[in-house]
């Protein structure tokens, strides 16, 4: 297999976290909604230890955890939640690299009515706050930023952007999927009304995230995506799939306790990344942010390295390393690859959109690795300017 440096696609579950999961796929597999007899309380309390953990990480409390399958469905639980509870023809404003989990319930929205407006962008990834304010209208009801954007890594000044809804009685919403557990963040301090999260970019399994819901007044109003046993304070019907919500659980515990320590060691990595590619090769752009944090803030994902490579032809230079698990700067893998819309949102060129290359250093990333990837990109990007 390749060397795995795509973490922000998917991540491993932890060891520590399958391990505890195990348990809840046999001996204690109950339906946590069963009330009359121990296999349902054994789940029960393990949902309930586990809504602790994600609520402890996020510094909320655990009613404000909606279990969801991922950020898709939490995302979509968020904006059309909003939305359709709020009169016809509100209006919810938005980014242009926001997710396509965001983007494309948006534009379903849109077809059915209600008003979205896409605030750009700049080159680096960064939202203005400001621009967010002057967007807000009378019927808008929802402002949806990502919190860290999954290409480029670029964090947005999301408390700022809050204050400002704030002043103006808009809800905001955030897609946080690549924050939660790498970044530190307090919704008590901040307020932020609305918080989607994903299991499987956080070393807890696929198929399980949450959106988290402010609770006190005054009262977000959500119409749920469907309808069934009531579960999850009638926002989400279905079983509840106790064993990977264990698993998030303990993924959450994990991330509060070593975040620290680990943001460090990829922003180590990254480093050597970026300074060993940089040695070795000329004609290199490294998009999105810089490490430094400004005014006390994180303006970067710790472990994204984004590089565009000049004078090579994209769709070779993917084709030509299949020792590293990467993504591209394309929007997708077919014949004729279209660049990213966040690399478009950004002005980066069309030529070097699709000449780029998204490194997600992650928890079993090594120095070693880092060594070969640089290496085996550098002698692949000489090949390839050499043939042409
Ligand atoms: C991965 C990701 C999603 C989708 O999450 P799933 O849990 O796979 O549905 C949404 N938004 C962002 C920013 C992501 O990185």
């Amino acid at each position: 297999m390749p060397i795995y440096l795509d973490h922000h696609s998917t991540t491993p579950v932890d060891a520590r976290v399958l391990e505890q999961m195990v348990p809840y796929f046999r001996e204690q597999f109950g339906n946590s909604a069963s009330i009359n007899h121990a296999f349902g309380w054994r789940a029960k309390e393990a949902v309930d230890r586990a809504r602790a953990q994600v609520a402890d990480l996020l510094h909320v409390e655990p009613q404000a955890i909606v279990f969801t399958s991922g950020a898709t469905e939490a995302n979509n639980l968020a904006l059309k939640g909003v939305l359709r509870a709020s009169p016809a023809g509100s209006h919810v404003v938005t980014t242009a690299i926001e997710h396509k989990a965001v983007l494309d319930p948006l534009k379903r929205l849109k077809r059915q009515g209600y008003g979205v407006s896409v605030v750009p962008v700049d080159g680096l990834g960064q939202v203005d706050p400001e621009q967010i304010a002057a967007a807000i209208k009378p019927e808008t009801v929802l402002v949806s930023v990502m919190w860290a954007n999954n290409e480029v890594g670029t964090i947005q000044p999301l408390h700022e952007i809050n204050r400002l809804c704030k002043l103006r009685g808009m809800l905001l919403h955030t897609d946080a999927a690549q924050a939660v557990g790498k970044l530190p963040i307090d919704l008590t301090s901040t307020n932020i009304d609305l918080l989607s999260l994903s299991g499987h970019k956080l070393y807890a399994p696929q198929g399980i995230g949450a959106l988290v819901v402010r609770q006190g007044e005054p009262r977000i109003r959500l119409e749920p995506l469907f309808d069934g046993g009531g579960h999850e304070g009638r926002l989400r019907s279905g079983t509840l799939p106790v064993a990977l919500i264990v698993g998030l659980g303990a993924a959450c515990e994990i991330a509060r306790d070593e975040m620290a320590s680990e943001a460090d060691r990829l922003q180590r990595l990254a480093r050597q990344l970026r300074e060993g590619l940089s040695q070795r090769l000329t004609g290199l752009t490294f998009n999105g942010p810089g490490d430094e944090p400004v005014v006390g803030l994180p303006r970067r994902l710790p472990g994204n390295v984004h590089v565009s490579f000049a004078d090579v032809d994209g769709v070779a230079l993917l084709a030509n390393l299949k020792e590293i698990a990467v993504s591209s700067g394309s929007a997708c893998t077919s014949a004729d690859p279209e660049p990213s819309h966040v690399l478009r949102a950004m002005g980066v060129p069309e030529t070097l959109s699709l000449a780029s290359l998204r490194f997600g250093l992650g928890r079993e990333t090594t120095t070693e690795q880092i060594d070969f990837t640089i290496n085996y990109v550098a002698e692949t990007v000489q090949r390839l300017r050499g043939m042409s």
